[in-house]
């Protein structure tokens, strides 16, 4: 039987990065994913695009696969935020901030591109794909992992499980964590188009009844969108052709950007919050959509799962120091307690602000409207509170570990 320290189940955004993180602590990993990256199919490395945080950016420093990312992400310098229907509206602005991006927006596609080619000089890796996990047994000095590949069925031993299975996790499942799931009857339909008047490095945001839709600056001086729509309008709005699709878009998104042309594929995502119950089980922790699933309106699950990975590392990598070398052990309960205590406060936080702001912005019942404008113009008039959010959506809030400040593990 194949012995590794750890077996990231799920080789999507969030565990891939987390196997590139952990490759100078020298251990031996495997990643376990159903699903080719370059397939049409491939969940996680899709036509999305990803609004990457500070946070983000500094960890992606530290693992060395920065500049191949920023060579194809655009930056944000301003994001405009309004509600539709009414008149107010906030700005934060880079130069405010002091930084000279509030983030980066990249395709998901891409950044698994950067990602697949980083992992392929990993030592000690092994990425068993098309595989997926089908039983994981955890005892007291292992987890005993049953891997289907091609039609047979192999186990293999670990000292630590990590589930990046995305928010249906089936690890999660097997490890008996349970977690709750709220539809929100709303669909994200996802594209790109050409404005008249070009976004440069501009993301804006505007609420409405139905839904937020975010327009973000991507490659080639296009425009990527992600509208958020009622689940009773989504077969009707998916059908419409493309003249259609950008006169209705228009009506909701205004004139801020010119006319609207020259739309591309469209595809649509159901939303709801998932919520693991726990973080961990025996020899077992949970990171990324596993633990929690956001609505994009804050475009932050992403971010907030690679902060997860970077406190993960942080703990394993204080136990690996603590112990002079890599015979230590990775699932130890309070490895496992430390990361679950760390990153408690954060995803609550997170996963509240964004609930929050779905429910705030899609709720037309006076007097809410009217507090919405009233927030809008506090928080473009008073720079502090400004900062205090900016803060929190580029991922520099709390305490933050040495991934997450750019600093390497070794
Ligand atoms: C429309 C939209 C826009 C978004 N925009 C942003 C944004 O701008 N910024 C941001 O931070 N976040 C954003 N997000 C959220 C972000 O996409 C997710 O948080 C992120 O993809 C989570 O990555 P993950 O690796 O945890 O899970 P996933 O992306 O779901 O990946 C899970 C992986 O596990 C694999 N898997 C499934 N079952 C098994 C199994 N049994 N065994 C092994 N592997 C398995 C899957 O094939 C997949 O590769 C957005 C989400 C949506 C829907």
């Amino acid at each position: 039987m194949k012995n590794y320290d750890i077996v990231i189940a799920g080789g999507g955004m969030v565990g891939s990065s987390l196997a590139l993180a952990l490759a100078p602590l020298g251990l031996r990993t495997a990643i376990v994913e159903p699903v080719p990256r370059a397939s049409g199919q491939q969940p996680s490395f899709d036509d999305r695009s990803t609004a990457l945080s500070r946070s983000t950016q500094r960890m992606f420093e530290a693992t060395g696969i920065w500049d191949a990312v920023v060579a194809a992400a655009t930056p944000i310098t301003n994001i405009h935020v309004s509600d539709r229907g009414r008149f107010g509206f906030a700005h934060i602005d880079a130069g405010e901030q002091g930084v000279e991006a509030l983030g980066y927006v990249v395709i998901n596609r891409v950044l698994g591109g950067v990602l697949q080619e980083a992992l392929a000089g990993v030592a000690d890796l092994d990425i068993l794909c098309p595989a997926s996990i089908e039983a994981a047994t955890p005892g007291a000095d292992g987890v005993t992992v049953t891997v289907g590949q091609q039609g047979d069925a192999e186990d293999i031993r670990c000292k630590l499980l990590v589930a990046a299975d995305g928010a249906n996790s089936a690890v999660r499942e097997m490890v008996g964590i349970g977690a709750s799931k709220v539809a929100y009857d709303q669909r994200a339909i996802i594209g790109n188009l050409l404005p008249e008047i070009p976004i440069r490095n501009r993301a804006f945001e505007r609420f409405t009844d139905d839904g937020p839709l975010a327009m973000l600056p991507v490659a080639d001086g296009r425009t990527g969108f992600v509208w958020v729509v009622a689940e009773r309008d989504a077969e009707r709005i998916l059908a419409l052709d493309d003249a259609a699709f950008l006169g209705e878009l228009q009506e909701i998104f205004g004139k801020r950007l010119g006319r609207l042309t020259q739309v591309g594929k469209r595809s649509a995502y159901p939303l709801s919050l998932s919520k693991a119950i726990r973080l961990t089980a025996r020899r077992t922790v949970l990171v990324g959509n596993a633990a929690h699933g956001l609505h994009p309106a804050a475009a932050q699950g992403f971010n907030l799962g690679l902060r997860d990975v970077a406190a993960l590392c942080d703990c394993i990598a204080d136990a690996r120091d603590e112990a002079g070398g890599p015979a230590f052990d990775p699932g130890a309960p309070d490895l496992l307690a430390r990361y679950a205590d760390w990153r408690r406060g954060d995803q609550q936080k997170l996963v509240h602000f964004t609930d929050g702001l779905v429910r705030l912005f899609g709720d037309s019942r006076p007097p809410l409207p009217a507090l919405r404008n009233a927030g809008m113009l506090a928080f473009d008039l008073v720079p502090g509170i400004r900062k205090a959010f900016a803060r929190h959506t580029m991922g520099l809030a709390g305490r933050l570990p040495r991934l997450s400040r750019g600093v390497p593990l070794a």
